[in-house]
């Protein structure tokens, strides 16, 4: 089970409603990661009753102060909280140098190690049961976005085991750990019962513009979360962001399953939102627009 929480989706500065991006994720209710950490992370964390203590892996799409400001304050809160467990942050070329500043700034003790990874697009960071790889994005500065991918998993057909006359037990387990059997008189191969089922695909871009190179990275997303800084038309002389028609293009070419837009600027309040909320929808009836406390749950 993927548990994404949206903590931030306001773009650039925060409003009454939003905070700005942060992206909070559980997999398997054990092993928590953030992507992105703008200004009141730590604020909805808390609020949210979500366990920040273990959170391990911070990912960071880029170092415009909206995705990252939060980031000392937290540090320092785990430190205050008695974390001695490494955390570890990864982010596009000079990751290491700006952390370096921040980690330098006021005065402090932190009583644990931060390790900083800088990924360029490709690398991939693996966990046990899932990967997470950075690809390019498309921004002013460097920056990357994540796919989030668990590892596929042998599982049992339980029509085709039951054809055996098999149930679930040891015998399956054998089969699945790959060995051949024999029952009731039958030799059973594992791939006369057991299948490959395809792990969960979640996608988040951080900030870029439309580019159709980022479709490899997103196809078949279960999940495609993605900026949509603008409505169409109003993107003027806004660029390196994207408005909903280049965030539902994409999706829609990259064929995802559901699509979540998110990182709006301030101006979308009121009859502004409400028009936002309906071009998406007369676009891509499925698609979603993010808010602050939104929780959206998935299983393989
Ligand atoms: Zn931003
Ligand atoms: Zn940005």
């Amino acid at each position: 089970m993927l548990k994404v929480m949206f903590l931030g989706t306001s773009a650039s500065v925060p409003t009454k409603e939003r905070n700005t991006p942060c992206l909070y994720f559980e997999h398997d209710y054990d092993v928590r990661f953030l992507m992105d950490v703008g200004e009141c992370c730590q604020k909805s964390l808390i609020s949210y009753g979500l366990k920040f203590m273990r959170v391990n892996h911070i990912f960071i799409t880029h170092w415009h102060a909206d995705h990252f400001a939060g980031l000392i304050g937290l540090i320092q809160t785990m430190g205050l909280e008695g974390r001695r467990k490494e955390l570890h942050i990864y982010g596009p070329k000079r990751s290491k140098e700006f952390l370096d500043k921040l980690l330098t700034v006021g005065y402090y003790n932190r009583p644990y190690k931060i390790e900083v990874h800088e990924l360029s697009p490709g690398d991939v960071v693996s966990f046990e049961r899932f990967t997470i790889t950075a690809f390019k994005t498309y921004h002013r500065i460097p920056s990357i976005g994540y796919v989030f991918e668990e590892k596929p998993i042998m599982k049992a057909n339980m029509e085709k085991a039951a054809k055996f006359g098999l149930k679930t037990g040891p015998l399956i387990g054998k089969l699945k750990a790959g060995e051949t059997i024999t029952f009731k008189g039958q030799t059973i191969k594992p791939e006369d019962v057991i299948e490959e089922v395809k792990g969960l695909k979640v996608v988040y871009t951080g900030d870029t513009e439309y580019n159709e190179d980022m479709i490899e990275s997103i196809k078949g997303a279960d999940l495609l979360i993605t900026e949509a800084t603008f409505a169409e038309g109003d993107k003027e002389k806004y660029v390196y962001h994207m408005d909903l028609k280049e965030a539902v293009t994409l999706a829609k070419k990259a064929n995802v399953k559901r699509l979540v837009v998110t990182h709006l600027s301030r101006r979308y309040v009121k009859e502004a939102y409400d028009d936002y909320v309906a071009q998406l929808k007369n676009m891509f009836s499925d698609a979603e627009v993010a808010h602050d406390g939104m929780e959206i749950k998935l299983k393989r």
